[in-house]
């Protein structure tokens, strides 16, 4: 058998045995919410396990993705999740978005601490009567109601962190508080994510991790996101990227080649469960998904449907 039939044999014989999540903006303007409505429309036939809507830095876009999270909900038959920051608010302020979120219908948050007003790298001040960090935010929203919680993880470290094992024990933290979930910030180094998972189990933490995937359709843009939060961009895929600029179709071509080959290449190493950063286009995420087997299945009837 050659190594591409014996990949194909190893992956996941249904959909089923797959687990993926996309992950949205919520859009500024009315084209940009008709592009997001497009990627939505497409990638739901995937069946995603959920769908989550990022909350603008400083908690910029606190009514936009509210708006976001209830449109899916009322118009999809998506689970969708809220991202939430403890950035610039009081616990009363995050406390009432949660109950909101419950009363509406969302079971799952995505508790994050967020980045500082002035910018990521900047020191990091919690809001006086605020949430310090992520895991006292998980630790409330427990309190408010039984949600889902998923939490962020840092293959490569957070930044802010003193040492890799220093940002296991905050990891841990998460967990400790309540955390069902950790959605790593995006790498590109496999080794490193399975040496992480490794570390990551042997400070006793069950959950699962689920690795970020971003596909790069700009290099220059993931570059300045990686510059920011701390992930490595490795000269090889500096390399694959160089003298394309102004090539967007073979860009897109070779985007969408360097993220199915990091997802067959965790497949190959056990990895069932994806998170895609999906920056609100559908193209290589839903080609992505195909080359991992995934097909379209009839959508579920929507709320107002199913009530009829
Ligand atoms: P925390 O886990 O609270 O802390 C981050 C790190 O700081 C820790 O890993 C730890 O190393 C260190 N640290 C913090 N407090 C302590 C302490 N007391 N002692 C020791 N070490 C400490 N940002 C947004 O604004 N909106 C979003 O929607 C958003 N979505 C994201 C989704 C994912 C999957 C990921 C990975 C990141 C997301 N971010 C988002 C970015 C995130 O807000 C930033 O990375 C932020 O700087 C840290 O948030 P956190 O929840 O990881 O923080």
């Amino acid at each position: 058998m050659d190594a591409r039939s014996e990949r194909a044999s190893r992956l996941p014989s249904t959909c089923a045995d797959l687990n993926v999540s996309f992950e949205f903006f919520p859009p500024k303007t009315p084209a940009m919410e008709a592009k997001l409505w497009q990627s939505i429309e497409r990638l739901a036939p995937l069946a995603p396990a959920f769908v989550s809507v990022t909350y603008g830095a400083g908690g910029s876009t606190r009514e936009r993705t509210h708006a976001t999270v209830t449109r899916i909900l009322r118009e999809t038959a998506l689970h969708p999740a809220a991202h939430l920051t403890c950035v610039g608010a009081t616990r009363e302020d995050v406390d009432a978005i949660v109950r909101g979120y419950g009363e509406e219908g969302v079971r799952h948050i995505v508790a994050l601490r967020g980045d500082p007003v002035e910018g990521a790298g900047c020191a990091y001040t919690p809001h006086p009567g605020g949430y310090a960090n992520s895991a006292e935010l998980v630790a409330g929203i427990r309190d408010l109601g039984d949600f889902e919680i998923s939490v962020a993880a840092y293959p490569e470290k957070h930044p802010d962190s003193p040492s890799p094992a220093a940002d296991i024990e905050m990891l841990k933290r998460k967990v400790d508080a309540g955390a069902d979930r950790a959605i790593t910030q995006f790498f590109f180094d496999n080794d490193g994510f399975e040496d992480y998972l490794e570390r990551v189990r042997a400070a006793g933490i069950a959950i699962p991790i689920v690795p970020g995937i971003v596909p790069v359709h700009d290099f220059n843009r993931i570059a300045r996101f990686a510059g920011n939060c701390g992930a490595s961009m490795p000269d090889w895929l500096a390399h694959r990227f160089e003298g394309l600029a102004d090539d967007p179709a073979t860009r897109q071509l070779v985007a969408a080649a360097v993220a199915a080959e990091q997802v067959l290449d965790l497949v190959d190493r056990g990895i069932t469960d994806f998170h895609f950063y999906t920056m609100n286009r559908a193209d290589l995420v839903y080609a992505i998904c195909h080359l991992l087997g995934m097909r379209p299945v009839k959508p579920a009837p929507r709320p107002q449907e199913a009530a009829a």
